[in-house]
């Protein structure tokens, strides 16, 4: 029979050090058989999926007992929580009586097919929020916002709010994004799992083999940005970078995206992306290929994270583990993860990233050293066990 195995926090030994890895073992022992539920919108897709999918597997190795729920929706709901999303980052909205009656009605549904007896219910990102309403409380409930509130619409947030001020506490990924709410708001950052496919170290026959497969050429230096299609990632203005760039250098641009479920406006993005493809510019949709991510973020010259809003960005943190620089949006929880010019660049306009873009391509040392520096920076900040220590202590402390 295969012998199955999950990471177990022995693993990080070598990252982060025996005594981090005994002091996070012993909070666990503290909260052992803990019944945590965590509720999102979607499997696959973005950064929560990927971080929920990690986190609860190493909380239950650690004794925790961990539980991930993905709400069901229709694609209306869906279409509705994504302008949700949008005006919690600053977009518009027309939030009309219907929208709100369908993204009720359907939390409602959710919560008729949902049983809870946990000690800790986390509901992660605005979609499973009003989930509260229809519970007696018997337990913390976290509120756990991956968005970047810099500037929520006023009218969506005081919607929300309804819900939000009768939670225990509010976990942000920024201390900028702080709002008014009831709940005590604490800030934690996203972390990556340096043991999946997407993060663990590959040969260069592997990459080879990945790239390959893909029909991506390895002649030219690569400038790649992994994302989904979402106008908040700006991959129009990445193209328009990289044409700008180009008039200095040669190189090949590969913008390589997914379509999560709880996201039904990466489809339309991509067709209007697909208009500017060329032998230099390749649009890929196999962003479900996470071996080909893993691929791309090592073999790039540079990576770009072009966002406009950001929470925080794993993509950042994935390519910087890999030795990779990264230009990234001077935006949001990308101010945290980027030191500029020092482990790699940010950025506020075409014209600048297109002029990092030359200046990285062009120098190798400096995208040595700012590579080296890159990983230096995850493995002290950005790893699952930063992350996890910080969710035993909450838990603890609440
Ligand atoms: N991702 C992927 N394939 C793609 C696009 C994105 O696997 O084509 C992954 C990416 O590697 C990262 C996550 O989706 O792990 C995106 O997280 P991030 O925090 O950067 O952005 P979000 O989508 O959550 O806004």
């Amino acid at each position: 029979m295969a012998q199955y195995r999950i990471t177990e926090i022995e693993d990080y030994d070598s990252f982060v050090g025996t005594e981090t890895i005994e002091r996070i073992r012993q909070k666990a022992a503290n909260l052992k058989g803990l019944r945590v539920a965590n509720f999102n919108s979607t499997y696959y897709g973005g950064g929560v999926a990927e971080t929920i999918s990690s986190l609860t597997l190493l909380m239950n190795s650690l004794g925790l007992r961990t539980e991930w729920r993905v709400i069901q929706g229709t694609p209306d709901f869906f279409s509705i929580t994504k302008k949700m999303h949008n005006a919690l980052q600053g977009g518009e909205i027309d939030l009309s009586k219907i929208k709100r009656e369908i993204f009720e009605q359907v939390i409602y549904e959710n919560s008729v097919r949902n049983f809870l007896d946990h000690d800790f219910i986390m509901v992660h990102d605005p979609q499973p929020l009003p989930l509260i309403e229809h519970y007696e409380k018997k337990c913390p409930w976290l509120w756990r916002c991956h968005l970047d509130l810099s500037r929520p619409d006023a009218e969506t947030w005081k919607y929300l709010r309804h819900w939000i001020d009768n939670y225990d506490a509010v976990i942000l990924s920024c201390r900028e994004f702080a709002q008014e709410m009831n709940p005590p708001q604490r800030v934690m950052m996203p972390a990556i799992d340096p043991f999946t496919i997407k993060n663990r170290q590959l040969s260069d026959r592997e990459i080879n083999e990945r790239l390959s497969r893909y029909e991506i050429p390895t002649d030219l230096p690569l400038v790649v940005q992994v994302s989904r299609f979402d106008p908040w990632k700006d991959p129009k203005g990445v193209v328009d970078a990289f044409k700008l760039a180009r008039k200095q250098i040669d190189a090949r641009l590969v913008l390589l995206g997914n379509f999560a479920t709880d996201d039904p406006e990466g489809e339309e993005i991509f067709h209007s992306l697909c208009a500017s493809r060329d032998e230099r510019i390749l649009i890929l949709t196999s962003g479900d290929d996470t071996a080909l991510v893993n691929a791309l973020q090592t073999r790039a010259a540079v990576v770009l994270q072009k966002s406009l809003r950001e929470g925080f960005g794993l993509t950042v943190a994935e390519a910087m583990w890999k030795a990779t620089p990264v230009i990234g949006g001077n935006v949001g929880g990308i101010r945290y993860q980027i030191e500029d010019g020092v482990n790699g660049f940010l950025v506020s306009s075409v014209d600048e990233t297109a002029e990092r873009m030359v200046e990285v391509i062009n120098d190798g040392e400096l995208r040595d050293e700012m590579g080296r520096k890159a990983h230096e920076t995850v493995r002290k900040n950005f790893l699952l066990t930063r992350y996890l220590e910080q969710y035993l202590d909450l838990f603890g402390a609440l």
